[in-house]
């Protein structure tokens, strides 16, 4: 069976760089990606303003261009589902849902991090039908209806932007009277005429008929309860929640050394606990999450991965 020199795990940013990186050291690997659409969360970002040299895009195109590098090169993926990893021998395997398995010398673990749900009463009912996570999936279905967003980071104030552009009002619900967003981005939200705030609050249940039309907010300095519900004239109500990630450790999770909230750890050369398994990108503990840094992870990983090689 054939022996890779290295399989990478996760298509977005940081595999993508990563695989840009050991195609260039012709390294003989391939990608795996769970998803038809390569390119990660970034995808579902409406827009991306600190990528350097590029001032103003969209995730979808950032994404699209990453994989179009990739593949321009050469670099080869696959669609496909990893269902189990065996890494603690020098040469690794990794099953595949559809049956399939790989034999590699090393693995790039890029595999990102998915939203946390709310944990709130009746979200799980209403998933789809008013209660989102992403506003450039959904944002549409919301034109000129109301909207509320969960959450005070980058992603809830950035994406409670972008659905101003579709709902006629957008409150954002934070759980503290002050945004932990960078500060520009503060600045813009506070700017917008249609983005109100709801300082103080959570969410502690959503209820509807099939479809979201009220919720009971908290005010946690007080404790009262507000029930909010939909106009009748719409019969429904949006709710996104962006309270922040999950890493996508999956299957892997137990396989290599995380921190109390499932982060891989890595060294600077991005090399965890397990000889030959590298970790990149967002699913790693690091003191910022973004594009550029995801895409520098890849780079290093992979470079760690061609020294590597030299050993064989
Ligand atoms: P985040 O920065 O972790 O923010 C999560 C927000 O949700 C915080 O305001 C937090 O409140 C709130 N929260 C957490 N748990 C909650 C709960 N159970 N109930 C109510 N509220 C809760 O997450 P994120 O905004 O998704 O960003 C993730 C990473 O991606 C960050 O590193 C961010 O910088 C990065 N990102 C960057 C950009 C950009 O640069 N353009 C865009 C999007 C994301 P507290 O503030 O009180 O903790």
């Amino acid at each position: 069976m054939k022996i890779y020199d290295l399989v990478i795990i996760g298509s977005g940013p940081a595999g993508m760089s990563a695989a840009i990186y050991a195609q260039r050291a012709m390294l003989d690997f391939v990608m795996i990606e769970k998803e038809y659409m390569p390119g990660g969360q970034v995808v579902q970002t409406y827009e991306v303003d600190n990528y350097p040299g590029i001032p103003k895009t969209n995730g979808m195109d950032l994404g699209l261009k990453f994989s179009e590098h990739a593949k321009e090169l050469g670099a080869k993926s696959i669609t496909a589902e990893v269902k189990e990893i065996y890494a603690d021998e020098e040469i690794k395997e990794i099953m595949l849902k559809n049956g399939d398995t790989l034999k590699t010398r090393t693995i790039i673990l890029a595999t990102g991090a998915v939203h946390q749900n709310l944990g709130i009463e009746g979200e799980e009912k209403l998933k789809g039908m008013g209660v989102s996570y992403c506003a450039t999936c959904d944002a549409n279905f919301f034109e000129d209806f109301e909207v509320y967003v969960v959450g005070g980071g980058d992603s809830a104030v950035e994406e409670a932007m972008y659905l101003t552009k579709f709902a006629r009002k957008v409150t954002i619900i934070h759980r503290r009277a002050e945004l932990r967003a960078a500060k520009s981005i503060q600045e813009k939200a506070f700017a917008n005429p249609k983005i109100a705030f709801l300082w103080d609050s959570v969410v502690e249940e959503v209820g509807g008929d099939g479809l979201l039309q009220t919720m009971t907010v908290k005010n946690v300095k007080t404790g009262e309860l507000t029930k909010i519900e939909a106009d009748p004239k719409d019969g429904l109500f949006g709710l996104f929640g962006f309270i922040g990630m999950i890493p996508n450790t999956g299957v892997f999770a137990d396989k290599v050394e995380t921190d109390d909230k499932g982060y891989i750890k890595t060294d600077e050369d991005m090399h965890t606990n397990v000889p030959g398994v590298y970790a990149a990108g967002d699913v790693r503990v690091k003191s910022l999450r973004q594009v550029v840094t995801a895409v520098a992870d890849g780079a290093i990983a992979a470079v760690q991965v061609e020294r590597s090689m030299s050993d064989y």
